[in-house]
């Protein structure tokens, strides 16, 4: 089967893709690209396609623009397939907040792919592209990857420009890759990366060889073993493929250290004070007036009001927003909202949102301290393997909680990788996590190919 029969073929059960783009209809034109195929989230904007962000609010938006990341990658010849499915807005954990349904896991169909870039691992997974786009701003690339048995790779902040792409929380928002070779992984980010003027935050650094990478010898290597990482709730499984990697890596002639990140304990909490502070504001966008739905009863509202005088207007406006953004958002959208609207509040402005900057600024002390001893860190991906459909919904610190060891890497800015590392006994995908300097993904590509390289690599 071709990639676009795979997506055609399998999407009305697993629910990966939002939209699968007809063969001719964004046609490639030859590069260094030429023959990938790009699926991408529907977070990203591309011209004349609709985006989403599985939200109802933007349910029948159409991008006037594409993004640089995705121009880059048009330009280099790759052929863009589809647009996938995500948790609404890219806040989640399980791509169950999606207002277009939940995705489902194609190692077993009862259970979560992963989120927010759920559909983006699934169409990774099951071959229907080769390279699938993500953004990462606390683990959405990484943990749906280590559910799917994919290589979820993000970048270090400002690798990539984050024009085109719909704000979560900008500090930390990060584009990156889903895909079953590293090759892949590592020809779409060399395309991506650099300065973009259009992005104050892209860097002005120099853009690494990545493919070559793949070829270095990882020999006396420092790979750092943070205890903190390896505490309980991680299960027996997940544990034992990671010290397998770890092994791997020790064999290929690795120096294993143990180190500390003395502050891991609050990323966590840091993390869903200061993404869901950022989010509040760059949400505040939605009202109904210039993107989006607009809430049908204040359009009658308006039509009954025939004495117009400041005070009424001023009524309908606030009631178009109240309503639209009632109508338009989902549950998980408003519950970060309203966290976000109170950590910002005058009263609470410096006990919650100015201490969880200082304690980002700690977390990111961490690293740089750490790496000060080793070159990577080696860690598990999450502490569990996909969970089922259902399980952690109407559980919201259930949910957070699974993004204990993938928000640090985006507290500090500092590039992560999930690679794969096995099956655990239920047959489902492990995920072990490389964390190195900022701008260093050499050295993750060069280390995730010894960890793959002994790998039977699992095929769905
Ligand atoms: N699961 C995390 C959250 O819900 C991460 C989301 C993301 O990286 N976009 O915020």
């Amino acid at each position: 089967m071709t990639p676009f029969e795979i997506a055609n073929s399998r999407n009305a059960e697993l629910n990966a893709f939002l939209e699968i783009f007809e063969e001719d209809r964004f046609p490639a034109h030859d590069g260094p690209l030429s023959g990938m195929r790009v699926a991408l989230k529907d977070v990203l904007a591309l011209k004349g396609a609709r985006l989403t962000c599985g939200s109802r609010f933007l349910e029948h938006f159409e991008s006037l623009y594409t993004a640089t990341c995705v121009q880059r990658l048009i330009d280099a010849g790759a052929r863009i397939v589809g647009k996938t499915n995500m948790d609404e807005f890219a806040m989640g954990s399980s791509n169950e907040t999606s207002y277009f349904g939940p995705v489902r896991n194609p190692w077993d169909t009862s259970r979560v792919p992963g989120g927010s870039s759920g559909g983006s691992a699934v169409a990774a997974a099951i071959g229907a592209c080769d390279v699938a786009l993500g953004t990462d701003t606390g683990g959405s690339i990484r943990q749906p990857a280590a559910f799917c048995g994919v290589i979820g790779m993000k970048p270090t902040y400002g690798r990539i420009s984050r024009y085109g792409l719909t704000a979560f929380a900008s500090s930390f928002d990060t584009v990156g890759t889903f895909s079953r070779t590293l090759e892949d992984a590592a020809r779409a980010l060399e395309v991506m990366s650099g300065f973009d003027e259009m992005d104050s935050t892209s860097a002005h650094m120099p853009v690494g060889n990545y493919s070559e990478a793949l070829q270095r010898d990882v020999k006396g290597l420092k790979i750092g073993i943070p205890r903190e990482y390896y505490g309980e709730g991680i299960e027996p499984d997940v544990r034992r493929l990671v010290e397998e990697s770890k092994e791997t890596l020790r064999r290929a002639g690795c120096e294993i250290v143990d180190v500390s990140l003395p502050h891991s304990k609050y990323c966590v909490a840091d993390y869903y004070i200061l993404t869901t502070a950022e989010a509040s504001s760059n949400l505040a966008r939605f009202d109904g007036i210039r993107y989006g739905r607009r809430s049908s009863i204040t359009n009658y509202e308006l039509r009954i009001t025939n004495e117009i005088t400041t005070s009424n207007i001023h009524n309908s406006l606030e009631e178009t927003y109240r309503h639209s953004r009632s109508e338009g958002f989902g549950r998980e959208v408003k519950r970060r909202i309203m966290l976000g609207t109170y950590v910002l509040s005058s009263g609470y402005y410096d006990a919650y949102y100015a201490r969880a900057q200082k304690v980002r600024r700690l977390i990111a002390e961490d690293f740089v301290n750490v790496f000060l001893s080793c070159d990577a860190l080696l860690t598990p991906t999450t502490p569990t393997t996909a969970f089922k459909l259902g399980e952690k919904v109407s559980d919201p610190l259930a949910m957070y909680l699974n993004d204990i060891f993938t928000v640090s890497a985006n507290l500090a800015g500092v590039p992560a990788m999930s690679v794969p590392a096995g099956l655990d006994g239920k047959g489902l995908p492990v995920g072990a996590q490389l964390i190195a300097r900022h701008f260093d993904e050499e050295t993750l590509f060069a280390l995730a190919k010894e960890i793959m390289q002994n790998l039977d690599y699992p095929k769905k």
